[in-house]
């Protein structure tokens, strides 16, 4: 039987979650950890810019940390972890064509100023991993240069080893110097590297030892299904890259880019990384918001307990990685456009285990949709402030756009942003709920995605309407936690059964 004395306490004090509004702090004794919190994508030159020149870069990162975690735990966001896009020197603007794998890009700063951001990072639990990009370089790499510079003179081979060259026309090759063509998948100016080269791998794991040895929790594998065309070989790589990775750091923490089908994500789970990005439940055709606009709860919860299961059946230590969206992606405000919605979302993806990440801006609501420029605009931290603001890339056609700034959504209890905090705040109050196992609770109203998270019930009201649970019989012996509620709207119990306002999430525990 529930108990029924906790359910019917005052609706003031059921609406506890949105009262957590004040801090971000974790229960005491339950340590922040970038494993089983949240990571934040950062775009650093669109991010916050400390010199005026219109570009972010790391010091302006560093001055806007207490924004993403302070370390009081008060007043931020309550993220443990960032992820870097690249911040490698690079000719384009998005950076994931790199010159030097040992340095900072000069336009966001020095090495000093990443390792600066390490240290103010750790002083506030939040770990750093970056972008790492070893399917390809740039064209200007000295690496290519030298093999274009070694097949130009016949000198003897050794750059060549390092990509990909054949002496005849293919698609996806370009031609260059002797006659030859070298490999370059995404784009002629991003050349493919040959992992087959010892020399190379050698190379690779020397980087890995860099950054590990900088003070870095892990990396964000890019591309990590074209290292070769064969998934057999792809897996083989990133099995001997985690390899070399955990002898240097044990607790290194790898993310892998897999854009693919959820049968080939989740056939790296058996490569040593801990966690790929689950693009079957992201974007505008993804599962979370093609369940949430057809009001499915009972499809979400089907999914949400067969995915993770699955990667629990091949790696009981994989680690789940949610989001709405990220920089290759339209930003999910663009469709999701009922803010209540927005909000619902937030709580689905945010409360699952594993680890999610949140893109930046997307806590403010921000648009940008099309060409890759205009979803990796300017960060807004005020409409009437202009510190900080950096220009985003040149190429945007659409300006950013958000519900507001940064300083107007935190002053709004009633803003997406809070909203974000107040998840984010849940999320470290139940660890359950971060390291579970999910069991899908069925429930026979298809509007309500009821699961059991470790011995955490969840419950998402996915529709627009006031749905009706039987409690008592969904999570029995379980009583309330806390309630997010979009709307404002309390929830309110009639005996045995509680009516979960529209897109509401409740929260059950033993
Ligand atoms: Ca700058």
């Amino acid at each position: 039987m529930i108990d029924l004395s906790m359910l019917k306490r005052p609706m003031a004090l059921l609406l506890a979650g949105l009262l957590l509004l004040g801090g971000c702090s974790r229960p005491a004794g339950d340590a922040p950890s970038g494993r089983s919190g949240v990571y934040y994508e950062i775009f650093v030159g669109s991010f916050f810019d400390s010199d005026g020149d219109g570009l972010g870069d790391l010091p302006g990162l560093i001055s806007k940390l207490d924004y993403l975690k302070s370390e009081s735990g008060e007043n931020c966001l309550g993220v443990t972890g960032i992820w870097l896009m690249p911040v490698n020197p690079s000719p384009t603007y998005h950076k994931y064509d790199v010159t030097d794998y040992y340095s900072i890009d000069p336009g966001y700063g020095t090495m000093e100023d990443f390792e600066q951001l390490i240290y103010e990072c750790a002083k506030r639990g939040i770990d750093v991993i970056i972008d790492l990009v070893i399917n390809h370089t740039s064209s200007r790499h000295p690496w290519f240069l030298a093999a274009v510079e070694e097949l130009e003179t016949g000198t003897p081979p050794r750059y060549q080893y390092y990509y990909n060259f054949i002496d005849h026309p293919r698609s996806g090759y370009y031609p260059t110097a002797g006659g030859m063509y070298y490999e370059a998948h995404f784009w002629s100016e991003m050349p493919d590297l040959n992992m087959d080269s010892e020399e190379l791998r050698a190379e690779i794991a020397d980087i890995a030892r860099f950054w590990l040895d900088k003070g870095v929790a892990g990396f964000r594998l890019d591309a990590a299904r074209h290292i070769y065309k064969e998934r057999d070989k792809n897996l083989e790589f990133w099995r001997w890259f985690s390899d070399i990775c955990k002898e240097i750091k044990a607790d290194v923490f790898l993310v892998g880019e897999v854009w693919d089908t959820e049968s080939e994500i989740l056939a790296y789970y058996g490569s040593g990384l801990n966690a790929l990005f689950n693009f079957p439940f992201a974007g505008e055709k993804g599962i979370i918001h093609h369940s949430v606009i057809n009001a499915d709860g009972l499809r979400l919860a089907t999914h949400l307990e067969r995915f993770t299961g699955k990667i629990k059946e091949i790696d009981p230590d994989g680690l789940h990685a949610p989001f709405l969206s990220n920089h290759d992606t339209d930003r999910s405000a663009g469709y999701i456009t009922d803010p209540n919605r927005r909000k619902l979302q937030a709580s689905i993806y945010l409360l699952t285990p594993g680890v999610p990440f949140i893109y930046y801006g997307e806590e403010l609501g921000m648009t940008g949709k099309g060409k890759d420029e205009n979803k990796r605009t300017a960060m807004i931290w005020s409409l009437t402030d202009t510190a900080g603001q950096t220009n985003g890339p040149e190429g945007a056609d659409t300006p950013s756009a958000a519900d507001g700034g940064v300083a107007e959504l935190l002053a709004d209890p009633g803003s997406l942003l809070n909203y974000y905090r107040a998840v984010i705040a849940l999320r470290g109050k139940y660890p359950s709920i971060q390291t579970g196992t999910v069991t899908n609770l069925k429930s026979p109203d298809r509007r309500l995605c009821a699961v059991l998270i470790g011995d955490t019930a969840i419950l998402h009201n996915l529709s627009p309407d006031h749905v009706e649970a039987d409690i008592s019989s969904l999570c029995p012996k379980m009583r309330l936690g806390d309630v997010l509620s979009p709307t404002g709207e309390d929830l309110v119990i009639n005996g045995e059964t509680a009516v979960l306002p529209p897109y509401s999430t409740v929260i059950m525990v033993p």
